[in-house]
């Protein structure tokens, strides 16, 4: 199973590198990965019997005759054949596939597959499938091909691999085409049947479900599609068994480590929460009490505050980082973005600025700390807010300063805390993988005491992505959640349209009297750019890296199946178009996740000082954002984006007194386009996420793609009934064997996985 797939015969470094491109490097890969969907090539029909264009046949005889012609003028080689058996003859067509006159003599015995067409000549199959069939499956079939084929013979010649059967068809890559991939993996099918299972046998028998071994061929090469549903399912179960042993067994562990106890000091946060400027929500102050009663606990808290846009997240982060200065312990905010930090730190700031402290409290000191800037806050009249990045890290280091708030700049590795209490992660969804582990490795973040093991800091992660319930307790185990469902008071519903294109130049005036009245707008589209690469260039994945969809920011590729590429809208035309165009007299600027850091902040900053009054943007500006004068939303073919996705953009306004909208125009009058609809009807993003969940699956959905989730597992997220039960095996299993010590396979299998965020 380890075999480097270049020591393969027929895998030579060219196609090593392609197979490489798809994450085939070793025989396992190979065999695990598995075909997005199977062609019907099982009705074998004799030739005299087709008579409908359109239908899609499988036919086996001889080939009468061969011959290739090349068209000059259309720059083609069309090659022409004809197929005889017992009951008549068939005209083959096949282009730009010259060799296949070579392969397919004269007298070969064929199978082959495709679709019925009609030209002027009359029928014939158009660019089919084939293999070459022995002589012996052959003949086999020719003595009953004069009737109809019998089942007997369809099951004898079940050793076609591309044609006469149902055909794998898998994720491909330029120069790797699914029957090169049915090709390798052929002879490994034959030959299974020694695979140790990872799927314990107890349950395996439970569920009724197929070995290892067998589920392989199966998935590959199915006699019937509910065989491959069947052997898909039991690789889901044994993905989302795993996933929840490994969540079962880290939660377990953090009962183990310790956590500075942080005492809840109800008359010091209720003095916090009387000098807000605002009332809590109910959902506030559970969530806050949650975290509160967590950060008590000797061990670490793994939370994850989960709430809508604009729910008001920030302010429960920061009574849970007050609580634990006024334990004497640090707290660090971290935020994804330069933006975004400092946009914490100016609300902090505020907010603390207000707070009437009381006899024995400790005054919070803030700073903010980024690639780019230093800031400390509050200062002594010999001090200044801008200080230099040393000094100020010395001040944390000494404990001077008790919440940092910044970019990941704050856990580089120079950086010393004195006594590091909380860790928050604002969006931390955009956090990659890799910066969340290297976040828990980080030695600086504990805290030696004497005598003692470490203690490690709690940890507070926040996301603006709604989660449905069943998705997160898959995603982060036994992670636990606090839900701000309900918007702060006194919030406008955010008026959210799906806009006809006739209606186009009447938005144009719309947009142009907001912001005569002093309002501002963005604009999004889903690409950078318009590239001359058509649709072609995007399905294959080798193309992709030349693409031009801005996904720096986005967890979520777009969609690469139906693309109409044409009508995509393009950041950099838009921008061309509105600013020259149609509202020549207005500040149009632009912004894109292929612009340095520096370069997007200046935009953003200079937009919130109203210097522009339309920003024309790729989802980069999808998160956190608050600019709250902004009261235009209008987003560009918005059948690109899930609704998840466009929720979030829609929270972009509707933060401050102004009535806000959201204009969504879309080409697709399809099904995109109804799908659209859900966003007029509901500005729960709850909703829209369980609907997101259903209409695309879960592999669309933001932040999952980061979770380590598996494919198939993540495809039978949207089962809530197969997570229970996989939930329930695993803590089963686990409770009578803590150790796993019957299942070695299992162990090894949740070594390698790779670890969820929480620090040990
Ligand atoms: P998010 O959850 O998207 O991070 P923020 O924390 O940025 O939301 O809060 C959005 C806005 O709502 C901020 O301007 C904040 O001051 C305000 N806000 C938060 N809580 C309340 C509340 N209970 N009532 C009124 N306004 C609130
Ligand atoms: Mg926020």
């Amino acid at each position: 199973m380890d075999l480097p797939i270049e020591k393969l015969y027929s895998v030579g470094p060219k196609y090593q590198k392609r197979l490489h491109s798809l994450g085939i490097k070793t025989v396992k890969d190979l065999l695990y990965h598995f075909p997005h969907r199977y062609d019907d090539y099982s009705k074998l029909m004799p030739i005299e019997g087709i008579s409908e264009a359109g239908t899609i046949v499988t036919i086996v005889g001889e080939v009468a005759d061969i011959s290739v012609v090349r068209t000059w003028k259309r720059r083609m080689t069309i090659v022409n054949a004809s197929i005889q058996d017992e009951s008549g003859l068939m005209r083959v067509v096949w282009f730009n596939q010259p060799y296949i006159a070579d392969t397919l003599k004269a007298g070969t015995a064929v199978s082959l597959s495709g679709k019925v067409s009609l030209d002027k000549k009359g029928l014939y199959l158009s660019s089919p499938s084939y293999e070459r069939l022995s002589l012996s499956d052959y003949g086999l079939l020719q003595d009953n091909s004069k009737n109809k084929p019998s089942p007997m013979v369809d099951s004898q010649l079940s050793g076609r691999t591309h044609t006469g059967r149902l055909v794998p068809v898998y994720p491909e890559t330029e120069g790797i085409s699914s029957k090169y991939i049915r090709f390798l993996l052929k002879p490994f099918i034959k030959q299974l049947g020694g695979l140790r299972d990872g799927l314990p046998e107890e349950i395996r028998k439970k569920y009724d479900l197929p070995d290892v071994n067998g589920a392989l061929a199966s998935i590959h090469f199915p006699e019937k599609i509910e065989e491959a549903e069947l052997a898909r399912k039991r690789f889901a179960v044994e993905e989302l068994l795993l996933f929840q042993l490994r969540a079962l067994l880290d939660r377990r562990k953090i009962e183990l480590t310790k956590a500075p106890q942080i005492n809840f000091d109800e008359k010091l946060i209720a003095g916090l929460v009387k000098s807000l400027p605002f009332e809590l929500t109910k959902d506030q102050k559970i969530s806050a009490y949650e975290i509160l009663k967590d950060l008590e606990r000797p061990h670490p808290m793994n939370r994850l505050l989960n709430g809508d846009v604009g729910s008001g997240k920030t302010v429960v982060a920061l009574v849970a980082a007050y609580q634990a200065v006024q334990n004497g312990y640090q707290a660090v905010f971290m935020a994804p973005t330069e933006i975004l930090a400092n946009q914490h730190f100016n609300t902090i700031k505020m907010l603390i600025g207000r707070l009437q402290l009381i006899a024995y409290s400790l005054q919070p000191r803030i700073c903010l700390l980024t690639g780019s800037e230093a800031k400390q806050w509050p200062v002594d009249i010999t001090e200044e807010e801008k200080i230099s990045k040393k000094l100020l890290k010395d001040k944390i280091a000494k404990g001077e300063i008790n919440i940092i708030i910044g970019t990941h700049a704050v856990i580089q590795k120079d950086m010393q805390f004195n006594n590091l209490g909380l860790v928050i992660l604002d969006e931390q969804h955009r956090f990659g993988v890799q910066q969340r582990a290297a976040l828990l490795r980080n030695p600086n973040l504990k805290t030696q005491i004497p005598n003692s093991k470490f203690l490690i800091p709690h940890l507070l992660s926040m996301t603006a992505t709604p989660i449905p319930r069943t998705l997160a307790l898959t995603i982060y185990g036994d992670l636990e959640v606090s839900l701000l469902k309900e918007k702060p008071k006194g919030r406008q519903e955010i008026i959210t349209r799906v806009v006809a294109h006739t209606k186009r130049q009447d938005t144009y005036e719309f947009i142009r009297k907001q912001i005569k009245s002093g309002r501002q707008v963005f604009v999004v589209c889903p690409r950078i750019e318009l590239s001359k690469a058509g649709p072609e260039k995007l399905r294959n994945g080798a193309g992709n890296r030349q693409l031009t969809i801005d996904n720096s920011q986005s967890a979520k590729p777009i969609s690469q199946a139906k693309l109409v590429w044409a009508d995509v809208k393009a950041v950099e035309d838009e921008y061309e178009k509105l600013s020259k165009k149609i509202f020549p007299e207005l500040r149009v600027a632009m912004l894109h996740g292929r612009m340095k850091p520096k370069e997007k902040e200046q935009i953003m900053s200079k937009f919130k000082d109203r210097e522009h009054d339309i920003i024309v943007s790729t989802s980069v500006i999808e998160v956190g954002v608050d600019v709250p004068n902004a009261t235009i939303m209008m987003i560009e073919s918005a059948e690109r984006f899930g609704l998840a996705q466009l929720h979030q953009f829609r929270g972009r306004v509707g933060r401050g007194e102004h009535q806000s909208y959201c204009l969504l125009f879309t080409t697709d009058d399809g099904n995109a386009g109804r799908r659209l609809k859900a966003l007029e009807k509901t500005n729960n993003g709850f909703e829209l996420a369980e609907m997101d969940l259903k209409l695309r699956g879960p592999g669309e959905f933001t932040g999952v793609k980061q979770s380590g989730l598996p494919d198939l597992a993540m495809a039978s997220l949207a089962d809530v009934e197969l997570i229970k039960q996989t939930r329930a095996e695993a803590k089963l299993l686990l409770k009578e064997d803590p150790a796993l010590k019957k299942y070695p396979g299992l162990v090894e299998r949740l070594k390698k996985m790779q670890r969820m965020v929480h620090f040990e």
